[in-house]
């Protein structure tokens, strides 16, 4: 690649999924030069590694799309309700030509390494393929849920049959016809895939620690008249997605959850667990989040419906989440999930009170019994918020590295700056709503203030922009402050940094939802950038 060595552009950009590709687009029209990595062999990110059987989004496919553009939001058909892995590729390689978004980037090709140049103020960015790229402007859109994570199993090197984990498929797919099949991992991607992979499997065996709370999707194909009424009130709709707590719309009710009858509780419930929304149930009652006892009724109607579903009473209370609080770790959209359990080939084996002492040549040993598989499924989830901003090696002013600034947590201003690293951009990074919304609202919102705000250093001749360490602290403790507010933090959650061990314990998403956010983002923008420190040129 010596076209690309030492080459000098406005911006470099990690990742070419929906953030990055995004943000490709705008800051192109702009008017910047742009070099962009990727480490996939095509844009799509998440939904180009997501590959396993079930993967579908788990927000509607018409608000999980982008908003940018009317023509495209008119032109573009999607065909169900909850859009497969499949079809949202589709969509994204669809933008993707449609814009021109790939003649930036260069694919397969991992950041390993970016430095700040105090003297030129620019980062020099390294690949694993040799580039040196020097840019005014770095913008990290890694993704929050890309740097996939196995588990510390003992012999996982031993197990001689094939394995998988479900944020690394295949793209070939994988024939589960006639074998034997281990899943370890019930989070949204064990509960997307165990229903798919029984069908196939000769049989199934499902290891679960935690059993998680899940909604039935309810999908569907999309009705021809609510794609029409949609589609001419596509604008309107999306001034409201951006006005709303989570970037969905959806009608929340903010009475308290024991100040109704029981059996009104439970009509909103049943209603909310009937329209299939992964949303509805938290927004049935205004102190779901806050108060445990409210929290509670939500949690034992889930319970009441795995009972119901579940046909073996001890299968069912092991599927019953009873050690947290009802959506304080993210809630599940399946389809069948629970009444898969109902099958002669699928078993339940509960490792808290079973554990996995060693996956061995041909399967797994748990303290009790000793398992045969010709294959092995790990669902077991990401290093997640911080991992992919904290895979390459980053070092800001005075060579200062951001895995040594994060050690103790990710700290940042509005998410989307970290003091000492300046024109340095996490794209929904830690301290942003982004995996508490639709992610393409946050992106959107996040991309659109981040280009606003190169715009406005190059009208002012600002050269640099790097957030104060007051503001930055003010914000880190109102994150944490808000978190500590509602339940969420009860909860050993990857929110928490609680699936890798020796992960700082710290709620990283911002809880003060995606309205009032956004309000306190454009209001630093007015306010000539508030918190900032700005470096103009000599
Ligand atoms: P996850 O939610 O972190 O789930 C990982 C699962 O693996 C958990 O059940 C976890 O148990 C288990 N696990 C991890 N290490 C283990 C070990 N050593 N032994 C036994 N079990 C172990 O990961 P995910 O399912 O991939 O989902 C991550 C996030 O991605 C989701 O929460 C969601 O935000 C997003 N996602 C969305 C969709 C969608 O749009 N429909 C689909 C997939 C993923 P513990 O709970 O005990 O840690």
């Amino acid at each position: 690649m010596p076209d690309l060595d030492e080459r000098d552009v406005d911006a470099v950009v990690v990742g070419a999924g929906f953030a990055g590709m995004y943000s490709h687009h705008r800051l192109r029209r702009l008017g910047l030069t742009i070099q962009g990595f990727e480490a996939a062999d095509d844009v799509g990110g998440t939904w180009w590694w997501n590959r396993y059987p079930g993967a579908r989004c788990d927000v509607e496919s018409m608000d999980y799309s982008y908003s940018f553009s009317p023509d495209l939001e008119q032109e573009w058909e999607w065909t169900e309700r909850y859009a497969t892995q499949p079809e949202i590729l589709r969509y994204v390689d669809h933008v993707a030509s449609r814009f021109d978004l790939r003649r930036d980037v260069e694919f397969s090709t991992r950041v390993t390494a970016a430095a700040w140049d105090e003297g030129s103020n620019r980062w020099l960015v390294k690949t694993d393929r040799g580039h040196r790229v020097r840019a005014q402007f770095l913008i990290m859109a890694v993704g929050c849920l890309s740097a996939a994570k196995l588990p510390e199993l003992a012999g996982i090197e031993r197990f001689a049959g094939d394995m998988y984990h479900t944020g690394r498929w295949p793209h070939e797919g994988v024939d589960f016809t006639g074998r034997s099949v281990g899943v370890i991992g019930t989070g949204s991607s064990g509960i997307q895939s165990i229903p798919i992979i029984a069908e196939q499997a000769a049989h199934l065996t499902v290891f679960q620690r935690t059993p998680n709370f899940s909604v039935p999707a309810k999908n569907a194909p999309l009705d021809p008249t609510f794609v029409e009424g949609r589609k001419a009130s596509y604008r309107q709709h999306r001034k409201m997605m951006f006005s709303s707590r989570a970037g969905i719309v959806i009608r929340a009710n903010d009475q308290p959850a024991l100040s109704v009858t029981e059996e009104e509780r439970h009509k909103r419930y049943w209603e909310a667990w009937e329209a299939g929304n992964l949303f509805g149930m938290a927004s049935s009652f205004g102190d779901i989040a806050i108060d445990r006892q409210a929290n509670e009724t939500a949690a034992e109607f889930v319970r009441e419906r795995i009972r119901s579903i579940v046909d073996d009473p001890d299968v069912a209370e092991a599927l019953s989440p009873r050690s947290y609080p009802f959506a304080t770790k993210r809630l599940c959209l399946d389809s069948n999930y629970y009444a898969t359990f109902n099958r002669d080939n699928v078993v339940l084996v509960d490792v808290r009170a079973d554990p996995i002492v060693e996956v061995t040549s041909h399967g797994l040993r748990t303290a009790a019994a000793d398992f045969e598989f010709d294959a092995l499924v790990f669902a077991t989830g990401f290093d997640a918020m911080t991992g992919p901003f904290l895979e390459p090696d980053i070092r800001g002013a005075a060579g200062r590295s951001l895995r040594d600034k994060w050690a103790a947590g990710p700290r940042s201003y509005l998410g989307v700056a970290t003091a000492g690293f300046p024109n340095l951009f996490t794209i929904t990074g830690p301290g942003s709503p982004s995996v508490l919304t639709n992610m393409l609202v946050s992106i959107e919102q996040h991309v659109d203030w981040v280009t606003d705000c190169i715009d406005n250093m190059r009208s002012n001749g600002a050269i640099a922009i790097d957030p104060e360490v007051e503001a930055e602290d003010f914000w880190v403790s109102h994150v944490n402050d808000v978190a500590h507010l509602t339940l969420f933090p009860q909860a050993d959650s990857w929110y928490m940094g609680a699936n890798v061990p020796g992960k700082p314990r710290v709620f990283m998403p911002y809880l003060g939802g995606f309205a009032l956010y956004r309000e306190i983002c454009d209001g630093v923008a007015s306010d000539g950038y508030r918190g900032f420190a700005l470096t103009l040129a000599d």
